[in-house]
């Protein structure tokens, strides 16, 4: 990246707005354009930092003057304003990349379809604990350009979307995580999994002998793209399926780590966060911490103490004896499946919302086992009720979050559990799942 060149960025959400302070600070003439309105308060900043912009209109002849831009994850490839500057060979790049190239932190580097919010917060937990200089940015709070900007850390946890890979050249975590890789985003990547495979794995493709990829070895799509494919990091493998030469695994109920000579133990009970992907999650970034040199009993006590991420499994409160859980991130069958999987109370299960194209079936033998009502938070619950109308006598249909945390708590009894994970999206009643999760936890707090 040439210094002084003309930088446009497309898209004024976070990381647009991140890398525009981020590049007029490295002497970049700087111009963001956004096909939508931005909001108020980004404006302001845009403002304060006399960085020129546009909203509701792209200024094409201008952008196509650009030396280099920066395109926000939000943007498809596909969009005529992108496709002009590949043809015009002006280099398209995501805010990681950019970002990148202006700092000397040790990056940790964080992608997988699932489990990327909860391994960045819990790997940035140990290394805080263990009193490393370190943030957590990417797709989690202030961008990860803005934070550079203003000098923060000698650290970055980076929880690295398919969409930001796509734009990096020559971004390189020193280690890089990848958590599991299922189906996804599809449309963004010519309905073609090969083609979001080969992109999630751009997470390895700068790294060099001194650097490590961590990566769930019970993963056959991992597994067999590292078969037919070479990276020069260091691979350190885990699994919960098999012991392992090298890597983390599970013997007797213990989290065993043998990648140093003294090895790592821990009780999987002890750890704060329950359900088998997430002793998964533990095990990455507990190998992570372990090779940025943090003690064995400072990772423990952190992950023991980790609080979790808000709408994964989230205990919101203890009321009667009854657990009240907000797991709203559920919004496919396939995390609803972990969800009562590790519930080890009898079950008032909320589900419902827009279902996309679902298949119950699999939870089938769950529900069975584990759920004694079902309450249905959704306009239409025609498939819950004729999946689950044989199994299950007590079926509710509710129409907002108070109404079913209401009939929940009348239906549950001393030792049960109220779990919201909804299996669903939760566009035709709430905003978003962090809405639907939050309505879901002040309903409880109002119980
Ligand atoms: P992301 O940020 O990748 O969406 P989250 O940490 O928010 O992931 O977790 C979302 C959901 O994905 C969780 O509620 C859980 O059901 C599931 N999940 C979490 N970790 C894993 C994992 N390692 N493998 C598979 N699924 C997982």
């Amino acid at each position: 990246l040439g210094e002084n060149g003309f930088l446009v960025i497309l898209g004024g959400g976070e990381s647009g707005v991140g890398t525009a302070i981020l590049g007029k600070q490295k002497g970049y003439k700087v111009f963001l354009s956004d096909k939508g309105a931005i909001t108020k308060e980004y404006k302001k900043v845009l403002l304060h930092h006399q960085i020129d912009f546009e909203e509701n209109q792209h200024s094409e002849t201008k952008i196509l003057e650009a030396d280099v831009v920066m395109k926000s994850p939000g943007i498809p490839d596909t969009v005529p304003l992108v496709q002009k500057l590949v043809e015009n060979a002006i280099p398209v790049i995501s805010e990681i990349e950019f970002a990148a190239a202006f700092t000397k932190a040790t990056m940790v580097g964080i992608t997988g379809s699932n489990g990327k919010t909860t391994t960045t917060l819990l790997t940035h937990h140990i290394l805080k604990n263990a009193g490393l200089h370190v943030g957590a940015a990417g797709n989690i709070g202030d961008s990860f350009a803005m934070q550079v900007a203003e000098n923060y850390y000698d650290n970055y946890v980076l929880e690295i979307s398919s969409f930001q890979l796509d734009g990096i050249t020559n971004f390189k975590p020193h280690i890089a995580i990848l958590t599991n890789i299922t189906p996804d985003h599809l449309d963004r990547y010519n309905y073609d999994f090969q083609n979001y495979i080969n992109s999630k794995f751009k997470i390895t493709k700068n790294q060099e002998k001194t650097d490590y990829l961590i990566y769930d070895a019970d993963d056959d799509v991992i597994t067999n793209w590292l078969k037919e494919n070479k990276t020069e990091a260091k691979l350190v493998p885990f699994s919960i399926e098999k012991e392992l030469e090298y890597g983390a695994f599970i013997k007797d109920n213990n989290i065993t780590i043998n990648i140093q000579k003294d090895i790592f133990h821990m009780p999987i009970s002890s750890l704060s966060i329950k359900g088998k992907h997430n002793t998964k999650n533990a095990m990455a970034a507990t190998m992570a911490a372990q090779l940025l040199k943090v003690r064995k009993d400072s990772i423990k006590e952190s992950l023991s103490n980790f609080e979790g991420a808000e709408h994964r499994l989230e205990n919101v409160a203890k009321i009667k004896d009854v657990n009240y859980i907000n797991d709203s991130k559920a919004t496919n069958v396939n995390a609803t499946f972990y969800a009562l999987e590790c519930m080890d109370q009898q079950t008032i299960w909320i589900v419902g919302g827009v279902d996309k194209g679902n298949d119950y079936t699999d939870l089938l033998p769950l529900v069975r086992e584990k759920v004694k009502a079902i309450v249905c938070l959704g306009i239409d619950n025609e498939k819950i009720k004729n999946t689950f109308g044989n199994v299950i006598e007590t079926i509710v249909e509710t129409a907002g979050a108070e109404e079913a945390v209401k009939v929940s708590h009348k239906l549950a009894e001393r030792g049960d559990a109220v779990l919201l994970s909804p299996a669903c999206a939760s566009f035709d009643l709430f905003q978003n799942y962090e809405d639907r999760g939050r309505q879901f936890k002040k309903a409880v707090r109002n119980l």
